[in-house]
């Protein structure tokens, strides 16, 4: 079988299996309840189904899932991703029949439960951030962007003024400029300083009135807190510019800062990610965005109001509001799940969140520092950022290390990101790994950085024990083939 965008598939028979008349179920014989079809409505071939059993079904799926690797196989300290631990008590409570099987055009009399959830999250979120509203729509990081940048464009445009540019510094993730670009703005970069950290001089140098919003993530994608936040936000408030934060990093943060007391006027929540809903290839995300009062009448519709008397309604009612974000009232199950971790955990539990995954990830700088070269040598929030620098001149390079980690039973770090610095590893362990873990991490990347050493050219053959070894990963990116040749 031939390349499948890159992805060479070793063993092609995985995919061909069964034979003529193998099934996996026993439809009845309708009998004389067979309804009678138009002559012209019936087929002329028997469709194209596959012919398989149900135990070769059940094998095929299972042997591919045990191809997979997520957070229920090992650590996962993909950078800016917080891939942390599940808890399975989410699953219980969102698997409840009145939250699982309720439909969307349920009339509101029906779904009092679901709202007050709906309600009480928004309320959560807007303690957590220290925002006035919250809408719940957005389906993703993403797209909480482009909500709290159209919401942003709405009240400039209110006041008169929609201006023309963004600034975005440049360790920015790539949604940033994208989500400022769909919102018809440009977007210009600001540089970081030496530090690695915003300085408020450069922000007043590109700062004018054509800028109508600066997007800043805290922490920075370097895992390094914006000291001088407020002073950029006074910075662009004085000239009549919104201050964007995406809040993507929370984890770093939450129950030890307010997001609005540093000068923000919008950010997105990645439940996904902070508040431990699956994701990847785990399950959908969802992205609510918190505003300040002023913003607050531009925010998505529908959204969950609370009558006198208590109960909830969704309403529409909102003149001002930029529209919908999407269908209906946003990803539902992942809401119950982030409501229930922020219940179980409670406000002094979701601070020891914060704690530990920023304990954790200086923990993995102070014990890698001397093996890998560290661009920014100050303490770290909850991700670490280090570059191939010291073992380049083997040529090994992070590729070559991360696939290595692969060998090693382990996910890679995030590789080659931020931009900003030349062959990044940047690696989040979250605070749901335990020291033994992070142990066993650091074991493997020293013996790879010896590897380095002793044996460089070993490391451009890994991975050697996965079932795909190194994919042409834009190719099947931008070309993927969803199909099986063949079938
Ligand atoms: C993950 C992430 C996003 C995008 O979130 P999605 O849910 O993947 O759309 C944006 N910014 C930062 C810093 C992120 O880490």
């Amino acid at each position: 079988m031939s390349a499948v965008s890159g992805l060479e598939i070793q063993e092609p028979s995985i995919f061909q299996r069964g034979a003529p008349g193998r099934k996996g179920t026993d439809v009845p014989d309708p009998g004389d309840a067979t309804p009678s079809i138009p002559a012209g409505l019936l087929r002329k071939s028997a469709p194209g189904l596959p012919s398989v059993s149900e135990q070769e079904v059940v094998r095929h799926f299972t042997r591919l899932s045990r191809r997979n690797y997520g957070i229920d196989v090992g650590f996962y300290p993909l950078g800016s991703c917080t891939m942390k631990h599940n808890p399975r008590i989410n699953e219980d409570v969102a698997g409840l029949k009145g939250f699982k099987a309720i439909h969307p055009y349920s009339p509101p009399a029906r779904t009092q439960g679901a709202l007050a959830v709906m309600w009480e999250l928004a309320e959560a979120l807007a303690e957590i951030s220290g925002m006035t509203g919250v809408s719940l729509a957005p389906a993703a990081g993403a797209h909480g962007e482009l909500t709290g940048m159209l919401v942003i464009r709405k009240a400039l445009e209110a006041r008169g003024d929609p201006r023309k540019k963004v600034l975005i510094p440049d360790t920015a993730h790539g949604t940033n400029p994208a989500s400022c670009v769909l919102c018809n703005y440009k977007a210009v970069e600001v540089k970081s300083s030496q530090e690695g950290i915003l300085d408020p001089a450069s922000v007043a140098q590109a700062m004018d009135e054509d800028v109508a919003a600066i997007m800043i993530t805290n922490p920075n994608t370097l895992g390094l807190f914006e000291v001088d936040l407020p002073k950029v936000a006074d910075i662009v408030h004085d000239k009549g510019g919104l201050v964007y934060g995406d809040g993507a990093n929370l984890n770093a943060i939450m129950g030890r800062v307010r997001p609005a007391c540093l000068g923000l006027d919008v950010i997105q929540f990645n439940l996904h990610k902070t508040f431990s809903t699956p994701h990847g290839g785990g399950g959908p995300g969802a992205g609510p965005v918190g505003v300040v009062k002023d913003l607050d009448p531009f925010l998505p519709v529908p959204r969950v109001v609370r009558g006198p008397d208590g109960s909830y309604a969704l309403s529409e009612d909102f003149p001002s509001s930029i529209g919908r974000m999407r269908t209906f009232a946003g990803q539902f199950g992942v809401m119950v799940r982030a409501l229930t971790y922020i219940r179980a955990l409670g406000a002094a539990g979701l601070k020891d969140v914060s704690d530990m995954a920023v304990l954790n990830a200086n923990y993995l700088r102070a014990r890698l520092c001397d093996h890998f070269h560290l661009p920014f040598s100050q303490p770290c929030m909850h991700e670490v950022v280090f570059s191939d620098q010291k073992q380049a001149g083997n040529d090994v390079h992070t590729m070559d290390m991360a696939k290595a980690l692969m060998d090693r039973g382990f996910h890679p770090p995030t590789v080659y990101f931020p931009l900003i610095v030349s062959g990044a590893i940047m690696i989040e362990p979250t605070e749901t790994e335990d020291r033994a873990t992070l142990d066993e991490f650091v074991e493997a990347m020293v013996a790879i950085a010896s590897q380095a050493e002793s044996d460089p050219e070993s490391l451009h053959e890994t991975p050697t024990l996965t079932s795909v070894s190194r994919p042409d990963e834009v190719l099947a990116a931008r070309k993927p083939v969803l199909t099986w040749p063949g079938t």
